[in-house]
């Protein structure tokens, strides 16, 4: 924000990891001009598909409801509230409208939200306190004033030994995963625009060194002490 408004810049949060989450008290969707959130099946909350987009400027608000309703400004429910036929197409727009069926599906579950979050919390804390004093896994830290949301909880592993210590855990039928490989060295950046490693050397170091563990509500302590004493173990190796 700092930066965006040195520079005259409007600022789009993609906060699709973090619902849930807050910064120095203000929640996540409400830190951006405009803050977008998925619900895929991987997400916090689900809709099968689609998301979400937050923002306090009405006009924008207004855009976006335009946008999404093939550039019609009004619909079928305002039309029979009004007794209407009549509508105005005022803008090119598209279908980009979430079914009420999803609607039903994400309301529901935004009820569930909050304890949710919660457990995420209560087992990223679990994985740091088991992680504090080896020296060979190391937890990411979390900046000042960050209330996480955990939709991925990571931690780095010697480099060079990572591609093993992935596929030992997989073998111990532990979902580890890897979260992400840096933008920049996707094929389409690289062929648009010509960018590639020792771009940004920071990202490309840590990419080498992540891996993600388990973490959903639904997981008990017993489950993440067992990937607890497998990660151990399997890293000592
Ligand atoms: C899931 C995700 C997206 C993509 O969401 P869609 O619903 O597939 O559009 C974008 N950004 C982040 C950070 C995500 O986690």
């Amino acid at each position: 924000n700092d930066i965006a408004a040195r520079r005259g810049l409007f600022l789009i949060d993609d906060a699709c990891h973090a619902l849930g989450g807050s910064f120095h008290g203000r929640p996540v969707g409400s830190l951006a001009g405009l803050n977008t959130f998925s619900f895929h099946p991987v997400k916090h909350i689900t809709t099968g598909e689609g998301g979400l987009v937050t923002t306090d400027d009405p006009s924008l608000a207004s855009r976006m409801r335009l946008f999404r309703n093939h550039g019609i400004d009004s619909d079928h429910y305002q039309r029979e509230l009004e007794g209407s036929w009549e509508y105005n197409m005022t803008d090119l727009g598209y279908n980009y409208r979430l079914t009420d069926l999803q609607c039903a599906l994400g309301l529901s579950q935004l009820k569930k939200l909050n304890k949710w979050v919660m457990r995420r919390r209560a087992i990223a804390s679990r994985y740091d306190a088991a992680f504090q004093n080896t020296d060979l896994v190391r937890p990411l830290a979390v900046g000042e004033g960050v209330d996480h949301a955990y939709h991925l909880y990571i931690v780095r592993v010697p480099g060079d030994a990572r591609g093993k210590i992935f596929r030992g855990l997989r073998a111990e039928g532990i979902g580890v995963n890897v979260h992400y490989r840096p933008v920049h060295l996707h094929p389409f950046y690289r062929q648009r625009f010509g960018t590639g490693p020792g771009l940004c050397p920071n990202a490309e170091h840590a990419y080498e060194e992540i891996i993600t563990l388990p973490v959903f509500p639904a997981m008990t302590d017993d489950m993440v002490d067992e990937v607890i004493e497998a990660v151990k173990r399997i890293v000592r190796e």
